[in-house]
């Protein structure tokens, strides 16, 4: 079973915005067996919409499209849909129903003929309920491919795919099952991993795939088996990550998607009962921000003091102006200050505090671009550790975050 997604849209083809639909939707689909073989952006132009339709014609199962769905003269999606299908455009009841309780209630005013158009869907197509906005979906069918347009708001088309679309695919067509099994390793490079495990990976039975990810510190292993017996695939799966937890175990941090070093973390304080706060000059919050995406963080996260300039290294977190004079405010010493006294100020157990350069620029910091120091007070005593995460700036204030939280971790 073969799946193709389309996106449709001028903003997405000059760069205005990115596509970030097309991996939602992949998602979607790898989970419930359906694999994505294209993706396509198009241009808001008749022609090159019905030219995609027609390619993808017989070469896949499923056609996803969004965007293009709006009530105004840009949006043309719905008109190529209908000129493919030769169809035409009728009012659906239950749309415009719907469409007219959204305005009304959303709005406090009648709704217009553009916001009831939105209730014009092609005679051939299902509609597709969209209890969050006003553009339904739609899907039709043309010889033996589905073709199924969604709206291109983010939040709209993942209420629809998750609601409509996957229940619907799941009942109409037979699919082979996919499982995937990540197992996250941490401290040891690509390479060195994978030498570890040669001999386990050149024994993986044929319906197990291997791919690594590696990512800062990090390297994921994804297992993916993909056939017919669910049940054979499970137990393959569990089997080859029993062998492999024999080989690495001293590397195996966690298994499983989601499972980011501030889960992990997060998963430690909790379980031990401890507190964690931040003062972060270069990582500008980032630490908090990474924190704080954990749901139930508020149970030990205290808070981040993000104190930029030096005068609120001073006056916030009274870190010693002779300090910063002596040995300059990028360094070891004023790194442990900025720890030690946020652990004070938040009252914690543990307080991690970054100070340094991201750049682009060396101006008159006292340090090359890119360095930083992490500071990390602790029940035990305070430390710092010097780092040099070279440029461009996105990702010294990424890698400096993502060190502090594995500093805390260990
Ligand atoms: P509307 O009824 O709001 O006009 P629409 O179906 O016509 O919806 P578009 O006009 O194509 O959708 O897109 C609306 C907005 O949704 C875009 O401005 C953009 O912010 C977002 N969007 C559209 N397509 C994508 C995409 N592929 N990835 C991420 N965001 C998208
Ligand atoms: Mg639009």
């Amino acid at each position: 079973m073969k799946a193709a997604i389309v996106t449709v849209g001028d903003e997405i083809l000059i760069g205005q915005i990115t596509d970030t639909n097309s991996g939602y939707i992949a998602k979607a689909l790898d989970k419930i067996g359906i694999g994505v073989f294209e993706m396509l952006s198009v241009s808001d132009d008749r022609l090159h919409i019905l030219n995609t339709l027609a390619f993808l014609q017989n070469r896949v199962d499923v056609v996803i499209i969004t965007g293009g769905l709006g009530p105004t003269k840009d949006d043309i999606t719905k008109t190529s849909l209908c000129e493919y299908f030769d169809d035409h455009l009728v009012v659906n009841d239950e749309v415009l129903a719907h469409v007219i309780e959204i305005i009304e209630k959303a709005l406090q005013r009648p709704a217009s003929q553009l916001n009831k158009d939105q209730a014009l869907v092609p005679s051939k197509a299902k509609v597709l309920h969209n209890a969050v906005g006003t553009a339904p979906g739609m899907w039709m069918k043309r010889a033996d491919t589905v073709f199924i347009s969604l709206p291109g708001v983010p939040y709209e088309m993942k209420y629809i795919i998750d609601n409509q679309v996957v229940p619907k695919l799941v009942a109409e067509f037979e699919r082979p099952y996919i499982i995937h099994k990540t197992i996250i390793t941490y401290g040891q490079g690509e390479s060195l991993v994978a030498e570890r495990i040669e001999d386990w990976e050149n024994n993986l039975p044929d319906f197990i795939k291997l791919a690594y990810l590696p990512s800062p510190g990090k390297v994921r292993l994804r297992l993916s088996a993909r056939g017919t017996d669910e049940a054979l695939l499970r137990a393959g799966i569990e089997a080859e990550t029993e062998k492999l937890k024999n080989i690495i175990a001293d590397i195996i941090v966690g298994y499983d998607e989601g499972e980011t070093m501030e889960v992990m973390l997060g998963r430690l304080l909790a379980k031990k009962g401890k507190t964690i706060a931040a003062a972060e000059s270069c990582t500008g919050g980032k630490i908090a921000q990474m924190i704080t995406s954990v749901p139930g963080s508020s149970a030990y996260f205290k808070g981040s003091a993000v104190t930029y300039a030096t005068s609120a290294k001073i006056n916030i977190l009274k870190v010693n102006p002779q300090l910063i004079d002596v040995y300059s405010v990028v360094s070891a010493k004023v790194a442990e200050s900025m720890a030690k006294n946020a652990k004070e100020l938040f009252g914690t157990d543990y307080a991690v505090a970054t100070t340094g350069n991201a750049g682009p620029y060396k101006g008159d910091s006292a340090v090359e671009v890119g360095t930083v120091y992490i500071g990390f007070a602790t029940p035990n005593g305070v430390y710092s550790a010097k780092f040099e995460f070279g440029q461009p700036r996105e990702k010294v204030i990424d890698r400096a975050s993502g060190k502090a939280l594995e500093i805390i971790y260990q």
